[in-house]
């Protein structure tokens, strides 16, 4: 497992995501699997297990706390975990007031069963709450000596500059993946500012939700409850547009490389200048095997350009993650 480093401390290149094994947006996940599916992560050398209060409304930090009390060994899990959303009235909308924040961290301490949390996220911008506040707030946390480092998610440059002007800031976490390029390609890009920064990037949703995974296949049905099914992405006709791009990735990396498509999406993301860390999601430990086969190679330039080609060829209506933004909060 290839390594990097967040605010000095070494975590694993691959990093495990649990929104799936919260169990309530990718259906029902049984705690054994996913108490299992977060063992194996450890056992593969996957220190980094990113997870958040929303997912699973605590389930998803309770499993955690679960799965590291059967380990027994603290130190061998980077826990990453978020705060700033709230669904006590049924929606989930972005608060990042201070009471708000206090309430989360005590409550992921408690559901996580551990006196520390080495990095807390800013899950989504509140955009009622000015983001010097928030830091401030954080860097409270910091000094308290629950959170070893601070991360923000889903945040544009501004929003950084703003918070680093407060508080040291570790991390980024925003969506990447072939398909979602937003961080490189937008006005002001996120991803070279991190890198001249020097603030690690996680990158989420780094297997476009699935779609790269290389088992969905036209005219499939998802179970009731799971996101894809209001995901845009997933939806005809563009569905079929997708697949037939990951069809083409597929058959040139399993040319060129030997990979599946699965694998060449994983190091894809890795490969990109200023990524620290590709988040994959898993509910079942066999779903990790496949993070051995992007280890230890590279995509060269010139796939890079033909894997740009061939999603313009296939993808004449691209649509973005942006269906997953929480909603403001009443004032
Ligand atoms: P992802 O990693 O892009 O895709 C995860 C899905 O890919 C899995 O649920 C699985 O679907 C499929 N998959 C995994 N391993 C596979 C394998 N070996 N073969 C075939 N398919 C495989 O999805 P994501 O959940 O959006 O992103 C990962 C993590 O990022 C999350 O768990 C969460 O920690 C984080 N995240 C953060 C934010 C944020 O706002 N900060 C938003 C979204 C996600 P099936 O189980 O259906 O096969």
């Amino acid at each position: 497992m290839e390594r990097t480093k967040i605010a000095g401390v070494e975590v694993s290149r691959v990093g495990l995501g649990t929104w799936a094994i919260g169990g309530s947006e990718w259906g029902a996940v049984p705690e054994t699997d996913a108490v299992r599916t977060i063992l194996a992560a450890v056992e593969m050398g996957i220190n980094l297990i990113d997870t958040a209060p929303i997912y699973g409304k605590g389930r998803a930090e309770e499993l955690l706390g679960r799965a590291i009390r059967e380990h027994g060994r603290r130190d061998d899990f980077y826990v990453a975990t978020k705060c700033g959303l709230n669904w006590s009235d049924g929606r989930v909308v972005s608060d990042s007031r201070t009471k708000r924040l206090e309430i989360e961290l005590e409550d992921s301490l408690r559901r996580l069963g551990i006196d520390t949390i080495d990095l807390l996220q800013i899950h989504w911008p509140d955009t009622q709450t000015p983001v010097a506040e928030t830091a401030a707030v954080l860097a409270g946390f910091l000094q308290s000596g629950k959170v070893k480092a601070l991360g923000v998610s889903n945040f544009n440059v501004a929003q950084m500059q703003e918070f680093e002007a407060i508080a040291p800031l570790a991390s980024d976490q925003p969506p990447f993946n072939m398909f979602e390029r937003e961080i490189e390609t937008s006005d002001e890009p996120v991803l070279p500012w991190c890198a001249a920064n020097g603030i690690a990037v996680l990158t989420y949703s780094s297997l476009c939700r699935s779609m790269l995974g290389g088992r969905l296949e036209a005219g499939m049905k998802f179970e009731e409850g799971d996101v894809r099914r209001v995901d845009p992405k997933f939806q005809e006709p563009r569905f079929s547009q997708y697949l037939k791009a990951v069809e083409r990735i597929g058959a040139l990396a399993k040319e060129r490389f030997g990979k599946t498509v699965l694998e060449f999406a994983g190091r894809w993301v890795l490969d990109r200048n200023g990524v620290s860390v590709a988040l994959w999601g898993a509910r079942k430990p066999e779903q990790l095997i496949d993070t051995k086969g992007v280890m230890g190679w590279r995509i060269d330039a010139d796939t890079m350009v033909e894997v740009d080609g061939i999603i313009a060829e296939c993808v004449t209506d691209p649509v973005g993650p942006e269906y997953l933004t929480p909603g403001v909060r009443q004032a």
